[in-house]
């Protein structure tokens, strides 16, 4: 398996999944981060500080993930916060 991570014991749960936007010579495209990821109590960050936290954490802190300012305007009405990949709020 092509792979340029330090260590090749880790298994795939180990590397990022975050999408991330570039550009190559046909245009616009996106491509998995696949930086090596450290798990904590709350969830998980990559080496590229992408950053991962759990579905019943997110509910406790009253915020989600959402992917566009539309999911984010729909979770506001419930009073949740929308938050984007990179951990940012939309609002
Ligand atoms: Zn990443």
């Amino acid at each position: 398996m092509p792979n340029t991570a330090p260590a090749d014991d880790q298994d795939l749960d180990d590397l990022c999944g975050v999408l991330v936007a570039d550009r190559d010579e046909d245009g616009p495209t996106t491509y998995e981060c696949r930086a090596l990821v450290r798990h904590t109590n709350s969830g998980y960050s990559c080496a590229r500080g992408h950053a991962h936290t759990y579905a019943e954490v997110r509910a406790s802190e009253g915020w989600d993930y959402a992917s566009d300012p539309v999911e984010a305007e729909i979770l506001a009405q419930s009073g949740v916060i929308g938050v984007r990949a990179d951990g940012h709020p939309w609002a």
